[in-house]
């Protein structure tokens, strides 16, 4: 099991990325997100560096992509332009040795379901062409989103998945919460939810989160609503022999973190 941060955590004062990675280490956490969600800015020698350290560490990398993307848009050059940051993602989180990165795909506005999915899908494929000629290695990971308005329920992301090559899931539990696409203060919601995503391998993102109608508000610390219940998660995951990285998308990143790994260490 590897339980980490989104980000450098936040007692790692004035830390890069390589420098946290010592300090999760420390706390026995062994998972990194890279958060380039303002823009990647991190160049090729130092995700190199990480990738090096990451594996003497055993720490387990991946990244998040900027929010900047709408691969359903209507405007060719944010179209174009989504697909760039993509691309560098990739490519960075590739050199620094990351399995998956977390995308968030866009919006439906009002194209219809099926048309937005189709679009999604095609701008997927359209990246097929460069994973291959820099032969990496990084997965593309769209992520079950959080609001109604952004596309993302778990079965359109289950099956882009299965329909685009070099895409696995980014499951987002929070999200799944919020959007009421199950009830995560349940213990059997987590059988249920297992049951309709089997995999080899989870990527998680996990929080505790204020929802309303419209889905996603914002995220909570663990312990604060337990919605979604930590808890019934691991041990569920205990149960079925589950092999997962769990990501912390908490204010809070490192303290939530050392909540779960306390709770797993008792299992
Ligand atoms: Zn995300």
């Amino acid at each position: 099991m590897y339980i980490g941060t989104a980000g450098v955590p936040i007692g790692c004062k004035n830390c890069s990325s390589l420098d946290a990675l010592k300090f999760l280490k420390d706390a026995n956490l062994n998972a990194l997100e890279l958060e380039f969600v303002r823009g990647v800015k991190m160049g090729e020698e130092n995700a190199k560096r990480i990738k090096n350290r990451a594996e003497d560490l055993d720490i387990r990398i991946s990244s998040h992509a900027p929010y900047y993307i709408n691969l359903a848009s209507d405007d060719p050059q944010k179209l174009q332009r989504s697909l760039e940051h993509i691309k560098k993602s990739l490519y960075i989180t590739n050199l620094a040795g990351g399995h998956i990165t977390a995308i968030h795909m866009g919006y439906y506005q009002n194209l219809g379901k099926e048309e937005t999915y189709r679009r999604m899908k095609n701008a997927l494929e359209s990246l097929v062409e460069f994973i291959e000629q820099h032969n990496i290695k990084t997965k593309m990971g769209p992520e079950t989103a959080g609001k109604l308005s952004q596309f993302g329920r778990l079965q359109e992301i289950l099956r882009l998945a299965e329909e685009v090559p070099y895409t696995e899931p980014v499951f987002d539990i929070a999200h799944l919460h919020a959007t009421r696409e199950y009830d995560f203060t349940k213990k059997d919601e987590y059988y249920r939810f297992f049951n309709d995503a089997p995999m080899d391998h989870y990527h998680f993102h996990f929080s505790e989160i204020n929802y309303g109608e419209k889905g996603e508000r914002n995220h909570l610390n663990v312990g604060e609503t337990l919605e979604p219940n930590y808890k019934y998660f691991l041990e569920v995951l205990k149960e079925l022999g589950i092999k997962a990285t769990i990501v912390l998308e908490t204010p809070d990143l490192e303290e939530s973190a050392k909540k779960l790994l306390e709770y797993w260490k008792t299992l």
